[in-house]
């Protein structure tokens, strides 16, 4: 029986993500102590639980200390289960943190699979669905599985009531190479704003023509959401891979600087010339890993990153080599 510290590096609920995915994709089962330990609000919240509950369904899986609050948790999968799924979170947490726990076990079961996951699809320090769809599954599609994810419904924090649904055909995952990012062929911006003024979208595309000089800008209202929301999503599309990048409207942060922070976001992966950004660096990890080899070369590595290859190295008798190339740059290989 594995053993996982939760307190372990960022010591968040990716620990535990990362725990549940692997063991349903290696059958190993595990323990984990201390879940999200250093937290203000430790243990298992609605999101964590529900991606416990999503990977029991889908792995079979028998489990004990699953309920809010709960610091331990010990989790023994059984056989894969691809088929029709809905897990809805019942609050604002994110749905794409809930898919991070079971998409690795769907890509490479012995079927398709449906899955609508409901609650939060934009929310800060989780991947935005935009990210989701073209960042992540843009590679997962290159790696032999085919995965559409469809958006029904946007959900901002706090109001939740996001939906959205993904398509999932699976096939063993083919090692990735990711070294160089290619030509640019398109730099997109998107402002929406569900049920406040479209001024505020309007005045942060302002700003990325000024600092960015992109044309291809987009304010959009979402009609049906449940709550209020604003979020740009500024794309970079190149030839070999596409980086998305969040700015999320916050209560007493000007429009201007929500999208300054994001255009500094774009203009850092721009100058680090590197084809794979921050967030995108630590959830490839999983995907390579279960490749048994890869490599890529991103911007310098988060706690996120460090951590996930803490626990991948647990699952999987894997090497994983970390290299700093400059001040910009580190080489991440895996296997080898
Ligand atoms: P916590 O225990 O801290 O509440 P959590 O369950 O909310 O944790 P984290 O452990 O912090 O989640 O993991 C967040 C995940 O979201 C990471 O995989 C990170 O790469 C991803 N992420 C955060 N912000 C973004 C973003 N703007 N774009 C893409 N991915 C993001």
């Amino acid at each position: 029986m594995l053993m996982i510290d939760g307190m372990l590096g960022e010591g968040g609920g990716q620990i535990l993500r990362t725990s549940l995915a692997l063991s349903l994709v290696t059958g190993k089962p595990f323990i984990i102590k201390d879940i999200r330990a250093g937290r203000k609000k430790p243990g298992l919240m609605r999101q964590h639980l529900t991606c416990v509950s999503a990977a029991v369904k889908v792995g079979n899986a028998a489990v004990e200390g699953a309920n809010i609050g709960s610091q331990s948790l010990k989790f023994e999968p059984g056989a894969i289960n691809p088929g029709s799924y809905r897990f809805a979170i019942g609050t604002a947490g994110s749905c794409t943190l809930v898919l991070q726990a079971i998409l690795p076990a769907l890509l490479i079961a012995g079927g398709p699979s449906e899955v609508i996951l409901e609650g939060g699809t934009h929310n800060p320090y989780a991947p935005p669905f935009d990210f989701l769809d073209q960042a992540f599954l843009g590679i997962i599609n290159k790696m032999g599985p085919v995965v559409s994810a469809s958006l029904i419904r946007p959900g901002f924090y706090p109001a939740g009531g996001g939906k959205f649904k993904v398509e999932i055909h699976p096939s063993p995952l083919e090692k990735m190479d990711l070294t160089r990012r290619g030509e640019i062929l398109n730099k997109t911006a998107k402002a929406f704003v569900a049920n406040l003024p479209e001024k505020i979208a309007a005045r942060e595309i302002k700003i990325v023509r000024k600092l960015l000089g992109w044309e291809n800008c987009e304010v959009m209202n979402v009609p049906d959401s449940h709550g209020p929301g604003n979020v740009l999503t500024l794309t970079v599309e190149s030839e070999n891979i596409t980086e998305v990048f969040t700015g999320f409207g916050v209560k007493g942060v000007t429009a201007e600087t929500v999208a300054k922070r994001c255009v500094g976001r774009v203009k850092s992966y721009l100058a680090a010339d590197v084809p794979v950004g921050k967030y995108l660096a630590d959830q490839l990890l999983i995907p390579l890993a279960m490749a048994g080899a890869g490599t890529f070369i991103t911007q310098p590595p988060s706690r996120h990153t460090m951590t996930n290859i803490e626990i991948v190295k647990q699952f999987l008798d894997l090497n994983i080599s970390c290299t700093e190339m400059d001040d910009h740059r580190w080489q991440i290989s895996i296997g080898n």
